[in-house]
C-alpha cells in the first residue's frame, strides 16, 4: 500500500493599512469594543462602502511576488453568511474575478526546490468577534470591515513538513513586502490546510474524503494538524474503505491542548453562498502604469536573498534564514559590507555576538541602534587581526552603551592583539605551567596534540585577557611542545 497525502492551503493574511477596507476606520488591536466603527462596518442601511486602493496594492505586492497574474478587470461580490460578527449578512469578497491568479512559489525543502502553484489571491473582509460571557455573548465590530488577502494553494504540498516549510517561507515574504505584521498569536495570519490521501492497493488507486482544518495559527499547529489527519484518514480508510464522493468534504478544528481534529459543521457548497455581484462597488480595472511601477519597486525577495547571502557571506544554508528572515536586519548586513566591512566576518558577528545581544533584549539586530559604519570597523578590527574574535565579542558589548569607533575601544580596553614574540612567550609558558596534564597527554599521544594545542591556546587567551594572537600563540605552544617531547 502507498500512502501518498494531497494537501493544499487556503492562507488568510491581514493586511498593514491603517484604516479597514471600505470605509476609514482605524484598524487598532486592544481598543475598546466598538470604538472603530462606522455606518459602514456597521452595516447599516444606505452606507456605501469605497475601496482602500492601498489594501488593493498591498494584495497586489503579494500576488506579484508569487508570480501570479494580476487581472486587468477583476470585480467584487457578496458572500452571504449570516452570522451575529457580520451585521451585513454577507461579506464582500472575489468570486470568479480575483485580483491575482495562476502563480508559484519554489523554495528549497530536503534537498531540492519544492514548487507550489497558487491558484489565486483574492482581497476580502474580515468579520467581527463574538465574546461569550457569562450569561450572554457580546459582539466587538473593530475587526469588522479589516482588509485580508486569501492566499489558495493548489494541492501540490505532500507532507506536512513541506507544508509548514511553505508557511516559513510565506510568512517571510508577506513580512518582507512590508504587507502585514503576520503576528499569529494576533492571528493576523491563519491558515487552512485541505488534507486527503492517494492511497494505492493491489493496483487500485483510492481517494480519502477531503478534510479542511480550520483556523490554524502557529506553523506547529499546521504541521500537527496535517500530520494527525494523515494518520487518521489513513486508518479510517482500513476500517471502512469510504472514499472521496461528491459531498463528503468536511470541516474539523485543531484541539491545541490534546493534539488531535475534532469534527465541526460540514462545508457549506459554493451555492449556499449565493455569490453575486457587489452591486454597491463597479468592477475595478488597475491601471496598468501603476501594476508595473509596483512591480518595479518590489524589495529583493527572501529566498533570492538567501541564495545570495550563502555565496557571498560564505555562510551554510543552515545559518542563512537567519540572516535573511527580518528584512531590515538582513538590509543592515548589506549595508556594513556596502560600508566596507569585511563579509564572511560580518556574517560570523551578525550569527554570533549580534544576534546574542539582540535575543538578549527581546529585539532584532537592525533595532540595537548600530550604524553599518561601526559594524563594519568591528569586523574588519578581526579581519585585519588587530583583535581576536574573543575580543571583538568584548567590543561589541561596549558598543551597546558607547558611541566611540570600534577600533578606540579596543585600544581603551586593552584588546588590541599583541603578536610580539616577547610578550605571548611569557604567556604562552604560563599556560604550560599552570596545564601539566594537558602538556603530558600531547607528549604521550601526538594524537591529542591538536586537542592540546586548541586547549592550550585558550588558556593564552584568557590569561592575556584576549590580547593574544591566537595564530602566534597556537604556533608557539606547539613549537614548545616539539622541544619537550624526548627525542
Ligand atoms: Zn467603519
Amino acid at each position: 500500500m502507498v500512502v501518498t497525502p494531497i494537501i493544499g492551503l487556503e492562507i488568510h493574511v491581514h493586511l498593514a493599512t491603517r484604516t479597514k477596507m471600505w470605509c476609514g476606520c482605524a484598524l487598532e488591536y486592544g481598543a475598546a469594543p466598538n470604538s472603530r466603527t462606522c455606518p459602514v462596518c456597521l452595516g447599516l442601511p444606505g452606507a456605501l462602502p469605497v475601496a482602500n486602493q492601498l489594501a488593493i496594492e498591498l494584495a497586489m505586492r503579494v500576488g506579484l511576488a508569487l508570480r501570479c497574474t494580476i487581472r486587468s478587470f477583476t470585480k467584487w461580490d457578496r458572500k452571504s453568511y449570516y452570522y451575529p460578527d457580520l451585521p451585513k449578512n454577507y461579506q464582500i469578497s472575489q468570486y470568479d474575478l480575483p485580483l491575482c491568479e495562476a502563480g508559484h512559489l519554489e523554495f528549497p525543502h530536503d534537498g531540492r526546490i519544492a514548487k507550489v502553484r497558487v491558484r489565486r489571491a483574492h482581497l476580502e473582509e474580515d468579520a467581527g468577534k463574538n465574546t461569550h460571557l457569562t450569561g450572554f455573548s457580546g459582539v466587538d465590530l473593530n475587526r469588522a470591515g479589516s482588509p485580508l488577502l486569501e492566499i489558495v494553494t493548489e494541492p501540490d504540498l505532500s507532507s506536512a513538513d513541506e507544508a509548514r516549510e511553505f508557511a516559513v517561507q510565506l510568512h517571510r515574504l508577506v513580512h518582507y513586502l512590508g504587507v502585514s505584521e503576520a503576528n499569529m498569536q494576533l492571528g493576523q495570519m491563519r491558515f487552512e490546510p485541505n488534507i486527503n490521501l492517494r492511497i494505492e492497493r493491489d493496483g487500485e488507486v483510492y481517494l480519502t474524503p477531503i478534510v479542511e482544518v480550520k483556523n490554524l495559527n502557529s506553523f506547529r499547529s499546521l504541521q500537527g494538524a496535517i500530520e494527525y489527519e494523515v494518520q487518521r484518514q489513513q486508518e479510517v480508510f482500513l476500517e471502512t474503505g469510504v472514499t472521496l464522493a461528491s459531498g463528503n468534504k468536511s470541516n474539523r478544528g485543531w484541539d491545541d491542548d490534546r493534539l488531535v481534529t475534532v469534527p465541526q459543521r460540514e462545508k457549506e457548497e459554493a451555492h449556499d453562498y449565493r455569490y453575486f455581484p457587489e452591486p454597491d462597488l463597479i468592477p475595478y480595472e488597475p491601471d496598468a502604469a501603476w501594476v508595473a511601477d509596483v512591480s518595479e519597486h518590489m524589495p529583493e525577495l527572501p529566498i533570492p536573498r538567501t541564495e545570495r547571502f550563502i555565496s557571498e557571506y560564505k555562510v551554510g544554508p543552515k545559518d542563512a534564514p537567519a540572516l535573511v528572515d527580518d528584512r531590515a536586519t538582513a538590509d543592515l548586513l548589506d549595508d556594513a559590507a556596502a560600508a566596507g566591512g569585511d563579509k564572511a566576518t560580518l556574517a560570523r558577528q551578525f550569527l554570533g555576538f549580534w544576534a546574542m545581544h539582540a535575543n538578549a533584549r527581546e529585539t532584532t539586530i537592525a533595532r540595537l541602534g548600530l550604524s553599518p559604519e561601526r559594524l563594519a570597523g568591528l569586523a574588519n578590527l578581526v579581519r585585519d587581526g588587530t583583535v581576536s574574535a574573543t575580543a571583538a565579542a568584548r567590543i561589541s558589548e561596549a558598543m551597546l552603551t558607547r558611541s566611540e569607533p570600534a577600533g578606540v575601544l579596543a585600544e581603551e580596553m586593552g584588546l588590541v592583539q599583541v603578536s610580539d614574540a616577547g610578550a605571548v612567550e611569557t604567556w604562552v609558558a604560563e599556560a604550560l605551567r599552570n596545564n601539566p596534564d594537558a602538556v603530558r597527554d600531547a607528549l604521550d599521544n601526538p594524537k591529542k596534540l591538536q586537542r592540546a594545542r586548541g586547549f592550550l591556546t585558550g588558556q593564552v587567551m584568557k590569561i592575556s585577557g584576549g590580547q593574544a594572537d591566537p595564530k602566534v600563540a597556537g604556533d608557539l605552544i606547539e613549537r614548545k611542545l616539539a622541544e619537550l617531547r624526548p627525542a
